[in-house]
Protein backbone atom coordinates (compact mmCIF):
# COMPACT_ATOMS: atom_id res chain seq x y z
CA UNK A 1 0.00 0.00 0.00
CA UNK A 2 2.92 2.63 0.84
CA UNK A 3 3.16 3.97 -2.00
CA UNK A 4 -0.07 4.34 -3.10
CA UNK A 5 -1.31 6.33 -0.66
CA UNK A 6 -1.50 9.95 -1.11
CA UNK A 7 -4.11 11.61 0.88
CA UNK A 8 -5.27 15.38 1.42
CA UNK A 9 -6.14 18.03 3.74
CA UNK A 10 -8.21 20.26 1.95
CA UNK A 11 -9.29 23.73 4.04
CA UNK A 12 -11.34 26.21 2.62
CA UNK A 13 -9.63 29.72 4.20
CA UNK A 14 -13.02 30.64 5.07
CA UNK A 15 -12.29 30.51 8.66
CA UNK A 16 -9.79 30.11 11.91
CA UNK A 17 -9.29 26.26 11.53
CA UNK A 18 -11.69 25.02 14.12
CA UNK A 19 -11.41 21.07 15.89
CA UNK A 20 -13.03 19.78 13.06
CA UNK A 21 -10.48 20.99 10.31
CA UNK A 22 -7.67 19.92 12.55
CA UNK A 23 -9.40 16.20 12.96
CA UNK A 24 -9.56 15.67 9.31
CA UNK A 25 -5.83 17.22 8.83
CA UNK A 26 -4.65 14.67 11.64
CA UNK A 27 -6.70 12.01 10.37
CA UNK A 28 -5.48 12.38 6.82
CA UNK A 29 -2.08 13.05 8.55
CA UNK A 30 -1.87 9.87 10.25
CA UNK A 31 -2.87 7.40 7.86
CA UNK A 32 -0.27 8.39 5.35
CA UNK A 33 2.42 7.74 7.84
CA UNK A 34 0.92 4.36 9.08
CA UNK A 35 1.25 3.69 5.28
CA UNK A 36 4.62 5.67 4.23
CA UNK A 37 2.36 7.75 1.94
CA UNK A 38 2.08 11.14 1.04
CA UNK A 39 0.34 13.50 2.73
CA UNK A 40 -0.71 16.86 0.86
CA UNK A 41 -1.78 19.82 2.01
CA UNK A 42 -4.07 21.59 -0.99
CA UNK A 43 -5.69 25.57 -0.53
CA UNK A 44 -9.57 25.42 -2.03
CA UNK A 45 -9.92 29.12 -1.97
CA UNK A 46 -11.75 29.38 -5.43
CA UNK A 47 -14.77 30.95 -2.91
CA UNK A 48 -13.91 34.73 -3.45
CA UNK A 49 -16.64 35.90 -1.27
CA UNK A 50 -15.69 34.07 2.10
CA UNK A 51 -12.24 34.34 1.98
CA UNK A 52 -10.54 35.61 5.15
CA UNK A 53 -7.35 37.41 5.49
CA UNK A 54 -4.93 35.17 7.57
CA UNK A 55 -6.81 31.70 7.45
CA UNK A 56 -4.25 30.11 5.38
CA UNK A 57 -1.59 30.85 7.96
CA UNK A 58 -3.70 30.17 11.12
CA UNK A 59 -4.59 27.08 9.54
CA UNK A 60 -0.46 26.29 8.28
CA UNK A 61 0.19 27.52 11.66
CA UNK A 62 -1.74 25.15 13.48
CA UNK A 63 -0.76 22.06 11.44
CA UNK A 64 2.95 23.02 12.48
CA UNK A 65 1.92 23.88 16.14
CA UNK A 66 0.83 20.01 15.73
CA UNK A 67 3.87 19.14 14.08
CA UNK A 68 1.37 17.45 11.34
CA UNK A 69 4.28 18.05 8.59
CA UNK A 70 3.39 18.15 5.11
CA UNK A 71 4.90 16.56 2.06
CA UNK A 72 3.37 18.42 -0.39
CA UNK A 73 1.54 21.73 -0.46
CA UNK A 74 2.17 25.70 0.19
CA UNK A 75 5.71 26.46 1.40
CA UNK A 76 7.45 22.99 0.50
CA UNK A 77 5.84 23.03 -3.16
CA UNK A 78 5.73 19.18 -5.01
CA UNK A 79 5.73 17.63 -8.10
CA UNK A 80 1.96 17.86 -8.49
CA UNK A 81 1.73 22.35 -7.68
CA UNK A 82 0.52 24.62 -7.24
CA UNK A 83 -1.15 23.23 -4.68
CA UNK A 84 -3.55 26.85 -4.21
CA UNK A 85 -6.42 26.51 -6.27
CA UNK A 86 -6.99 29.74 -7.52
CA UNK A 87 -3.22 29.47 -9.36
CA UNK A 88 -4.99 26.81 -11.08
CA UNK A 89 -7.97 27.92 -12.95
CA UNK A 90 -6.58 27.42 -16.27
CA UNK A 91 -6.70 23.88 -15.10
CA UNK A 92 -10.93 23.91 -13.85
CA UNK A 93 -11.53 26.27 -16.74
CA UNK A 94 -10.00 23.46 -19.55
CA UNK A 95 -11.97 20.57 -17.49
CA UNK A 96 -15.32 22.28 -17.46
CA UNK A 97 -14.75 23.24 -21.41
CA UNK A 98 -14.02 19.63 -22.22
CA UNK A 99 -17.44 18.47 -20.65
CA UNK A 100 -19.39 20.86 -22.43
CA UNK A 101 -18.08 19.79 -25.97
CA UNK A 102 -18.61 16.21 -24.65
CA UNK A 103 -22.05 17.13 -24.11
CA UNK A 104 -21.82 16.15 -19.98
CA UNK A 105 -22.28 20.03 -19.21
CA UNK A 106 -24.10 23.05 -20.78
CA UNK A 107 -23.84 26.60 -20.52
CA UNK A 108 -26.52 28.29 -18.36
CA UNK A 109 -27.69 31.94 -18.39
CA UNK A 110 -30.20 32.40 -15.82
CA UNK A 111 -30.05 35.41 -14.17
CA UNK A 112 -29.57 35.62 -10.45
CA UNK A 113 -33.12 37.14 -9.76
CA UNK A 114 -34.78 34.31 -11.90
CA UNK A 115 -32.86 31.72 -9.72
CA UNK A 116 -33.80 33.25 -6.63
CA UNK A 117 -37.14 33.77 -7.47
CA UNK A 118 -37.00 30.29 -8.31
CA UNK A 119 -35.95 29.13 -4.67
CA UNK A 120 -38.40 31.14 -3.01
CA UNK A 121 -41.33 29.38 -5.13
CA UNK A 122 -39.74 26.39 -4.06
CA UNK A 123 -39.36 27.16 -0.46
CA UNK A 124 -43.00 28.05 -0.60
CA UNK A 125 -44.19 24.87 -2.26
CA UNK A 126 -42.25 22.47 0.37
CA UNK A 127 -40.42 21.26 -2.44
CA UNK A 128 -35.80 20.48 -2.57
CA UNK A 129 -34.10 22.92 -3.94
CA UNK A 130 -32.81 23.40 -6.92
CA UNK A 131 -31.92 24.77 -10.27
CA UNK A 132 -34.74 23.71 -12.99
CA UNK A 133 -32.54 22.78 -15.80
CA UNK A 134 -34.77 25.50 -18.06
CA UNK A 135 -31.30 25.99 -19.89
CA UNK A 136 -30.12 22.38 -20.45
CA UNK A 137 -32.67 22.44 -23.53
CA UNK A 138 -31.88 25.85 -25.34
CA UNK A 139 -31.48 25.64 -29.00
CA UNK A 140 -28.70 26.85 -30.66
CA UNK A 141 -30.90 30.40 -31.89
CA UNK A 142 -31.68 30.78 -27.88
CA UNK A 143 -28.15 30.51 -26.92
CA UNK A 144 -27.36 33.11 -29.67
CA UNK A 145 -29.64 35.14 -28.25
CA UNK A 146 -28.67 35.03 -24.84
CA UNK A 147 -24.76 35.71 -26.16
CA UNK A 148 -25.33 38.31 -28.15
CA UNK A 149 -27.09 40.11 -25.23
CA UNK A 150 -23.30 40.26 -23.39
CA UNK A 151 -24.50 37.51 -20.45
CA UNK A 152 -21.76 35.59 -19.18
CA UNK A 153 -22.57 31.93 -18.42
CA UNK A 154 -22.00 29.43 -15.77
CA UNK A 155 -21.04 26.28 -16.59
CA UNK A 156 -23.30 23.62 -14.79
CA UNK A 157 -23.03 19.31 -14.89
CA UNK A 158 -26.01 17.79 -16.63
CA UNK A 159 -27.17 14.99 -13.91
CA UNK A 160 -28.55 11.74 -14.89
CA UNK A 161 -32.34 12.10 -14.86
CA UNK A 162 -32.77 8.70 -13.17
CA UNK A 163 -31.13 5.58 -11.92
CA UNK A 164 -29.35 5.28 -8.53
CA UNK A 165 -25.39 6.99 -8.10
CA UNK A 166 -23.53 4.16 -5.70
CA UNK A 167 -19.97 4.16 -4.18
CA UNK A 168 -18.55 2.60 -1.46
CA UNK A 169 -17.44 4.16 1.81
CA UNK A 170 -14.75 2.54 3.58
CA UNK A 171 -16.22 3.64 6.54
CA UNK A 172 -19.82 3.44 6.36
CA UNK A 173 -19.82 0.54 3.60
CA UNK A 174 -22.42 1.49 0.37
CA UNK A 175 -23.89 4.03 0.21
CA UNK A 176 -26.82 4.56 -2.80
CA UNK A 177 -28.12 8.03 -4.07
CA UNK A 178 -30.92 8.78 -6.23
CA UNK A 179 -29.96 10.70 -9.06
CA UNK A 180 -33.19 12.61 -9.38
CA UNK A 181 -32.45 14.46 -5.84
CA UNK A 182 -29.20 16.04 -7.36
CA UNK A 183 -30.26 19.10 -9.48
CA UNK A 184 -27.75 20.27 -12.57
CA UNK A 185 -24.74 21.67 -10.28
CA UNK A 186 -22.24 24.66 -10.95
CA UNK A 187 -19.39 23.78 -12.61
CA UNK A 188 -17.84 26.95 -13.41
CA UNK A 189 -19.03 30.17 -12.03
CA UNK A 190 -19.60 33.29 -13.91
CA UNK A 191 -16.54 35.19 -12.42
CA UNK A 192 -14.44 31.97 -13.83
CA UNK A 193 -13.66 30.11 -10.90
CA UNK A 194 -14.68 26.80 -10.35
CA UNK A 195 -16.93 25.28 -7.53
CA UNK A 196 -15.44 22.99 -5.27
CA UNK A 197 -16.90 20.26 -6.91
CA UNK A 198 -15.41 20.76 -10.50
CA UNK A 199 -11.95 21.90 -8.50
CA UNK A 200 -12.00 19.29 -5.92
CA UNK A 201 -12.65 16.29 -8.20
CA UNK A 202 -10.23 17.52 -10.51
CA UNK A 203 -7.14 18.26 -8.14
CA UNK A 204 -7.88 14.82 -6.27
CA UNK A 205 -7.20 13.27 -9.62
CA UNK A 206 -4.58 14.99 -10.62
CA UNK A 207 -2.50 15.17 -7.56
CA UNK A 208 -2.85 11.20 -7.85
CA UNK A 209 -5.01 11.28 -4.07
CA UNK A 210 -5.69 7.38 -3.07
CA UNK A 211 -8.08 8.20 -0.29
CA UNK A 212 -10.17 10.66 0.25
CA UNK A 213 -10.76 11.22 4.08
CA UNK A 214 -13.45 13.98 5.06
CA UNK A 215 -15.82 15.08 7.36
CA UNK A 216 -19.03 13.54 7.01
CA UNK A 217 -20.94 17.10 5.99
CA UNK A 218 -19.42 16.34 2.55
CA UNK A 219 -21.14 12.84 1.87
CA UNK A 220 -23.84 14.48 0.03
CA UNK A 221 -21.67 16.08 -2.21
CA UNK A 222 -19.99 12.51 -3.22
CA UNK A 223 -22.41 11.23 -5.63
CA UNK A 224 -21.87 14.98 -7.40
CA UNK A 225 -18.33 13.84 -7.33
CA UNK A 226 -18.76 10.26 -8.17
CA UNK A 227 -20.37 11.68 -11.57
CA UNK A 228 -18.00 14.36 -12.10
CA UNK A 229 -14.95 11.58 -12.12
CA UNK A 230 -17.08 9.10 -14.54
CA UNK A 231 -18.03 12.12 -17.17
CA UNK A 232 -14.30 13.05 -16.95
CA UNK A 233 -12.71 9.61 -17.19
CA UNK A 234 -11.08 9.66 -14.20
CA UNK A 235 -10.75 6.50 -11.75
CA UNK A 236 -12.31 7.85 -8.14
CA UNK A 237 -10.12 7.55 -4.88
CA UNK A 238 -11.70 5.32 -2.05
CA UNK A 239 -13.69 7.32 0.23
CA UNK A 240 -14.24 7.67 4.42
CA UNK A 241 -16.13 10.05 5.45
CA UNK A 242 -15.31 11.11 9.31
CA UNK A 243 -18.02 10.63 12.30
CA UNK A 244 -19.26 14.34 12.60
CA UNK A 245 -18.04 16.01 16.56
CA UNK A 246 -20.79 16.57 18.49
CA UNK A 247 -21.13 19.12 21.90
CA UNK A 248 -21.64 17.44 25.53
CA UNK A 249 -25.37 17.87 24.39
CA UNK A 250 -24.84 15.87 21.52
CA UNK A 251 -25.60 18.55 19.01
CA UNK A 252 -22.96 19.86 16.08
CA UNK A 253 -19.90 20.97 18.34
CA UNK A 254 -19.82 24.61 17.73
CA UNK A 255 -18.22 27.96 19.04
CA UNK A 256 -21.14 27.53 21.97
CA UNK A 257 -19.47 24.73 23.42
CA UNK A 258 -16.05 26.41 24.49
CA UNK A 259 -13.18 27.30 22.20
CA UNK A 260 -12.56 25.76 19.11
CA UNK A 261 -10.17 27.13 17.19
CA UNK A 262 -6.58 25.12 17.72
CA UNK A 263 -4.57 28.59 17.82
CA UNK A 264 -6.72 29.26 20.86
CA UNK A 265 -5.93 26.13 22.07
CA UNK A 266 -2.16 27.18 21.84
CA UNK A 267 -2.40 30.37 23.05
CA UNK A 268 -4.39 29.30 26.68
CA UNK A 269 -1.57 26.71 27.05
CA UNK A 270 -2.77 22.95 26.14
CA UNK A 271 0.49 21.06 24.53
CA UNK A 272 0.06 19.74 21.03
CA UNK A 273 1.52 16.04 22.45
CA UNK A 274 -2.22 16.25 24.45
CA UNK A 275 -4.46 17.76 21.59
CA UNK A 276 -3.01 15.11 19.28
CA UNK A 277 -3.43 12.60 21.14
CA UNK A 278 -7.22 14.09 22.32
CA UNK A 279 -8.01 14.64 18.50
CA UNK A 280 -7.35 11.29 17.57
CA UNK A 281 -9.81 9.91 20.07
CA UNK A 282 -12.69 12.18 18.21
CA UNK A 283 -14.16 8.96 15.67
CA UNK A 284 -10.91 6.22 16.45
CA UNK A 285 -9.97 4.27 19.15
CA UNK A 286 -7.55 1.64 19.65
CA UNK A 287 -9.89 -0.14 21.78
CA UNK A 288 -12.20 0.26 24.27
CA UNK A 289 -9.38 1.26 27.48
CA UNK A 290 -6.50 2.87 25.65
CA UNK A 291 -6.48 6.64 26.32
CA UNK A 292 -2.76 7.96 26.16
CA UNK A 293 -1.12 7.34 23.31
CA UNK A 294 2.00 9.51 21.94
CA UNK A 295 2.39 10.45 18.35
CA UNK A 296 4.34 7.40 17.00
CA UNK A 297 2.20 4.95 19.11
CA UNK A 298 -1.05 6.92 17.42
CA UNK A 299 1.19 6.35 13.63
CA UNK A 300 1.75 2.84 14.51
CA UNK A 301 -1.45 2.00 15.15
CA UNK A 302 -3.47 3.76 13.46
CA UNK A 303 -6.28 2.51 11.09
CA UNK A 304 -9.55 2.84 8.92
CA UNK A 305 -11.24 -0.25 10.46
CA UNK A 306 -11.20 1.63 13.81
CA UNK A 307 -13.07 4.94 12.92
CA UNK A 308 -16.54 4.66 14.51
CA UNK A 309 -19.53 5.46 12.53
CA UNK A 310 -21.09 7.08 15.07
CA UNK A 311 -20.78 11.04 16.34
CA UNK A 312 -17.90 11.89 18.51
CA UNK A 313 -18.34 13.63 21.42
CA UNK A 314 -15.92 16.34 22.47
CA UNK A 315 -15.78 17.17 25.93
CA UNK A 316 -13.77 19.42 26.97
CA UNK A 317 -13.10 18.27 30.56
CA UNK A 318 -11.37 15.17 29.28
CA UNK A 319 -8.88 17.49 27.08
CA UNK A 320 -8.17 19.58 30.32
CA UNK A 321 -7.01 15.75 31.76
CA UNK A 322 -5.29 14.93 29.01
CA UNK A 323 -3.43 17.69 28.96
CA UNK A 324 -2.77 17.88 32.77
CA UNK A 325 -1.24 14.02 32.15
CA UNK A 326 1.15 15.28 29.46
CA UNK A 327 2.23 18.50 31.85
CA UNK A 328 2.84 15.89 34.14
CA UNK A 329 5.21 13.67 31.78
CA UNK A 330 7.26 17.07 31.61
CA UNK A 331 10.94 17.22 32.80
CA UNK A 332 11.22 20.12 35.23
CA UNK A 333 13.38 22.01 32.44
CA UNK A 334 11.27 21.06 29.43
CA UNK A 335 8.53 22.74 32.16
CA UNK A 336 10.08 25.92 33.15
CA UNK A 337 10.55 27.12 29.23
CA UNK A 338 7.07 26.29 28.14
CA UNK A 339 5.47 28.38 31.84
CA UNK A 340 7.62 31.31 31.20
CA UNK A 341 6.28 33.30 28.55
CA UNK A 342 2.75 32.63 29.87
CA UNK A 343 3.57 34.10 33.50
CA UNK A 344 5.25 36.83 31.66
CA UNK A 345 1.94 37.83 29.97
CA UNK A 346 -0.65 36.44 33.25
CA UNK A 347 1.46 38.19 36.18
CA UNK A 348 0.71 41.39 37.66
CA UNK A 349 2.61 44.73 35.65
CA UNK A 350 4.27 44.88 39.64
CA UNK A 351 5.82 42.00 39.33
CA UNK A 352 9.53 42.41 38.15
CA UNK A 353 10.75 41.74 34.43
CA UNK A 354 12.10 39.43 33.46
CA UNK A 355 11.11 36.59 35.08
CA UNK A 356 14.22 34.80 36.39
CA UNK A 357 14.35 31.44 35.12
CA UNK A 358 16.45 29.71 38.03
CA UNK A 359 13.44 30.83 40.58
CA UNK A 360 10.60 29.61 38.01
CA UNK A 361 12.62 25.82 38.64
CA UNK A 362 12.26 25.91 41.96
CA UNK A 363 8.75 26.53 42.12
CA UNK A 364 7.31 24.05 39.05
CA UNK A 365 7.89 20.92 40.82
CA UNK A 366 5.79 22.29 43.28
CA UNK A 367 3.13 23.11 41.19
CA UNK A 368 3.36 20.80 38.25
CA UNK A 369 0.82 18.54 39.95
CA UNK A 370 -2.04 20.71 39.66
CA UNK A 371 -1.64 22.71 36.81
CA UNK A 372 -3.78 21.61 34.06
CA UNK A 373 -3.02 23.54 31.42
CA UNK A 374 -0.34 26.17 30.99
CA UNK A 375 -2.31 29.88 31.44
CA UNK A 376 -3.40 28.42 34.63
CA UNK A 377 0.43 28.74 36.10
CA UNK A 378 -0.06 32.85 36.85
CA UNK A 379 -2.95 32.30 38.80
CA UNK A 380 -1.42 29.03 40.98
CA UNK A 381 1.74 30.96 41.88
CA UNK A 382 0.94 34.25 41.43
CA UNK A 383 1.91 34.56 45.38
CA UNK A 384 5.38 33.00 44.89
CA UNK A 385 6.00 36.60 43.16
CA UNK A 386 3.69 39.61 44.25
CA UNK A 387 5.22 41.57 47.14
CA UNK A 388 1.34 41.88 49.07
CA UNK A 389 -1.00 39.29 49.14
CA UNK A 390 -4.73 39.90 49.36
CA UNK A 391 -6.48 38.36 52.50
CA UNK A 392 -9.64 39.28 51.97
CA UNK A 393 -11.09 36.05 50.42
CA UNK A 394 -9.56 34.15 53.12
CA UNK A 395 -10.37 36.29 56.37
CA UNK A 396 -12.51 33.78 57.56
CA UNK A 397 -9.70 31.19 57.80
CA UNK A 398 -7.72 33.85 60.13
CA UNK A 399 -10.50 33.97 62.50
CA UNK A 400 -11.89 37.63 60.79
CA UNK A 401 -15.28 36.75 59.89
CA UNK A 402 -16.48 36.90 56.68
CA UNK A 403 -14.58 39.10 53.46
CA UNK A 404 -16.69 41.24 51.58
CA UNK A 405 -17.44 38.41 49.02
CA UNK A 406 -18.35 35.69 50.64
CA UNK A 407 -21.00 38.26 52.45
CA UNK A 408 -22.56 38.44 49.31
CA UNK A 409 -22.68 35.26 48.36
CA UNK A 410 -24.00 33.53 51.70
CA UNK A 411 -26.30 37.04 51.69
CA UNK A 412 -25.07 38.48 55.15
CA UNK A 413 -26.71 42.09 54.97
CA UNK A 414 -24.29 44.72 54.69
CA UNK A 415 -22.96 46.01 58.38
CA UNK A 416 -24.55 42.74 59.53
CA UNK A 417 -21.35 40.50 61.32
CA UNK A 418 -21.14 37.07 60.25
CA UNK A 419 -21.76 34.92 63.36
CA UNK A 420 -21.25 31.07 61.84
CA UNK A 421 -19.18 29.00 62.16
CA UNK A 422 -15.15 30.01 61.72
CA UNK A 423 -12.86 26.96 60.44
CA UNK A 424 -11.42 24.97 62.94
CA UNK A 425 -8.53 27.15 64.55
CA UNK A 426 -9.22 30.12 62.97
CA UNK A 427 -10.07 31.22 66.46
CA UNK A 428 -6.61 30.29 67.83
CA UNK A 429 -5.15 32.03 64.84
CA UNK A 430 -3.72 34.94 66.44
CA UNK A 431 -1.62 32.97 69.21
CA UNK A 432 -0.53 30.45 66.73
CA UNK A 433 0.95 33.30 64.30
CA UNK A 434 2.66 35.21 67.02
CA UNK A 435 4.37 31.82 68.09
CA UNK A 436 5.17 30.12 64.79
CA UNK A 437 6.71 33.86 63.79
CA UNK A 438 8.71 33.74 66.73
CA UNK A 439 10.14 30.28 66.18
CA UNK A 440 10.62 30.99 62.48
CA UNK A 441 12.59 33.64 63.41
CA UNK A 442 14.99 31.42 65.55
CA UNK A 443 15.43 28.48 63.16
CA UNK A 444 19.36 28.25 62.28
CA UNK A 445 18.31 27.20 58.59
CA UNK A 446 14.89 27.67 56.40
CA UNK A 447 15.02 24.41 54.51
CA UNK A 448 11.58 21.94 54.13
CA UNK A 449 12.77 19.42 56.47
CA UNK A 450 13.80 22.29 59.37
CA UNK A 451 10.39 23.98 58.94
CA UNK A 452 8.93 20.71 59.30
CA UNK A 453 10.77 20.10 62.56
CA UNK A 454 9.81 23.13 64.55
CA UNK A 455 6.21 23.18 63.05
CA UNK A 456 5.01 19.76 63.19
CA UNK A 457 5.62 19.71 67.23
CA UNK A 458 3.92 23.50 67.68
CA UNK A 459 0.70 22.35 66.37
CA UNK A 460 0.46 20.25 69.74
CA UNK A 461 1.87 22.56 71.80
CA UNK A 462 -0.94 24.76 71.37
CA UNK A 463 -3.61 22.15 71.28
CA UNK A 464 -4.30 22.64 67.53
CA UNK A 465 -4.32 19.51 65.37
CA UNK A 466 -1.59 19.93 62.60
CA UNK A 467 -3.98 20.13 59.70
CA UNK A 468 -5.25 23.34 61.64
CA UNK A 469 -2.09 24.94 62.02
CA UNK A 470 -0.40 23.90 58.78
CA UNK A 471 -3.88 25.45 57.09
CA UNK A 472 -3.26 28.99 58.91
CA UNK A 473 0.27 29.20 58.20
CA UNK A 474 -0.59 28.42 54.47
CA UNK A 475 -3.12 30.97 54.40
CA UNK A 476 -1.05 33.61 55.86
CA UNK A 477 1.67 32.86 53.61
CA UNK A 478 0.18 32.11 50.57
CA UNK A 479 -3.37 34.02 51.16
CA UNK A 480 -5.06 31.35 50.03
CA UNK A 481 -7.00 28.13 51.12
CA UNK A 482 -4.97 25.67 48.32
CA UNK A 483 -1.97 25.40 47.82
CA UNK A 484 1.66 23.25 47.12
CA UNK A 485 2.84 21.46 49.84
CA UNK A 486 3.37 24.17 52.67
CA UNK A 487 7.05 23.48 53.59
CA UNK A 488 8.48 23.45 50.54
CA UNK A 489 6.47 26.64 49.50
CA UNK A 490 7.68 28.38 52.19
CA UNK A 491 11.57 27.26 51.95
CA UNK A 492 11.23 28.44 48.63
CA UNK A 493 9.77 32.09 49.45
CA UNK A 494 12.06 32.39 52.16
CA UNK A 495 12.77 33.16 55.55
CA UNK A 496 12.05 36.91 55.14
CA UNK A 497 9.19 37.04 52.86
CA UNK A 498 7.74 34.09 55.21
CA UNK A 499 7.82 36.41 58.52
CA UNK A 500 6.71 39.31 56.52
CA UNK A 501 3.78 37.91 55.37
CA UNK A 502 2.89 35.98 58.74
CA UNK A 503 3.36 39.92 60.37
CA UNK A 504 1.09 40.94 57.70
CA UNK A 505 -2.06 38.21 58.24
CA UNK A 506 -1.26 39.17 62.04
CA UNK A 507 -1.62 43.02 61.75
CA UNK A 508 -4.92 42.43 59.60
CA UNK A 509 -6.53 40.63 62.97
CA UNK A 510 -6.02 43.13 64.98
N1 LIG B 1 -12.56 22.51 0.95
C1 LIG B 1 -13.35 21.54 1.65
C2 LIG B 1 -13.33 21.95 3.13
O1 LIG B 1 -13.13 23.05 3.43
C3 LIG B 1 -12.74 20.19 1.45
C4 LIG B 1 -13.68 19.05 1.53
C5 LIG B 1 -12.98 17.82 1.02
O2 LIG B 1 -12.07 17.36 1.72
O3 LIG B 1 -13.31 17.38 -0.05
O4 LIG B 1 -13.52 21.17 4.02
Amino acid sequence: MSDLVRVRFAPSPTGMPHVGNIRTALFNWLFARHHGGSFIVRIEDTDVTRRVEGAVEAILDSLRWLGLDWDEGPEVGGDYGPYLQSQRLEIYRAAAERLVKQGDAYLCYCPLERLEEMRREQVKKKQPPGYDRRCRALTEKERAELEAQGITPVVRFKTPLEGQIRFQDLIRGEVVFEAATIDDFVLLKSDGYPTYHLANVVDDHLMKISHVLRADEWLSSTPRHILLYKALGYEPPEFAHLPMILGSDRSKLSKRHGATSVIEYRDKGYLPEAVVNFLALLGWSLDDKTEIMGRDELVRNFSIERISKTGAIFSQEKLGWMNGVYMRRLSTEELVEQVVPFLDSGLPQTVKRPISRDYVRLIVPLTQERMRILSEVSELADFFFVDELDYRSVDLYLGMGLGADEQRLLEVKPGERYTGPLPYGAEKAPIALRTALEKLQALPSFDAPSLESVLRPLAAELGLKTGELFGLLRVAVTGRTAAPPLFQTMAVLGRERCLRRIGAALARLK
